[in-house]
């Protein structure tokens, strides 16, 4: 049976962007806040048999305002309460590499969503990734995911992407809304 993957984006999808703390990068866990409706979507795409996958660039780490360990500190709370709210994450990617570093990592290129599906057959035609920016947007694209742009990070109107030269299949206020999509129950 083929798996049913879902990737994810993280800072502004399930958690707010760090801009809200006036920071670039989520650098503890003090800066780390669950959207509304985060934890509830997580457990409706778990509930239905999704592995959610989550990719996300770090550079921060690469550029020494975090380290590998504190990244993973936070990694593991933001684990703790999805959990106890019901959901449950297949797998998390992290690129640490600066921009600079051309790793093959970094979004949009695709080595995280090849290094967290190896030896899985996986139909990227039939899988979603949800991201906040024109970067994840264009990672997806180039896997072959259906792309949906939340509102909820980078992007606040959705009128940006029309300068895009790639563009999300759906365009959502945020995870919730946009898991409707995969699941049902939104007007697509
Ligand atoms: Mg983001």
């Amino acid at each position: 049976m083929i798996m049913k993957f879902i990737f994810l984006d993280r800072d502004g999808v399930i958690n707010k962007d760090p801009a809200w703390a006036g920071k670039d990068y989520v650098t503890s866990w003090e800066d780390f806040e669950f959207l509304p409706g985060t934890l509830e979507a997580l457990k409706n795409l778990t509930d239905n048999g999704y592995k959610i996958v989550v990719i996300s660039n770090q550079a921060g780490v690469g550029k020494g305002l975090y380290t590998k360990e504190g990244l993973y500190e936070i990694s593991g709370k933001m684990l703790d309460k999805i959990e106890s709210a019901g959901g449950k994450i297949y797998s998390i990617q992290y690129c640490m590499h600066k921009n600079e570093d051309n790793c093959d990592c970094r979004k949009p290129k695709t080595g995280m969503f090849k290094n967290a599906t190896k030896d899985i057959e996986v139909d990227f035609s039939k899988t979603y990734f949800i991201g906040d920016s024109r970067r994840d947007i264009e990672a997806g694209d180039t896997i072959g995911c259906k792309t949906i742009l939340v509102l909820s990070g980078k992007i606040k109107d959705g009128k940006e992407v029309a300068s895009w030269p790639i563009k999300p299949d759906f365009i959502k206020k945020d995870l919730r809304e946009a898991v409707k999509v995969i699941i049902g129950g939104a007007d697509v």
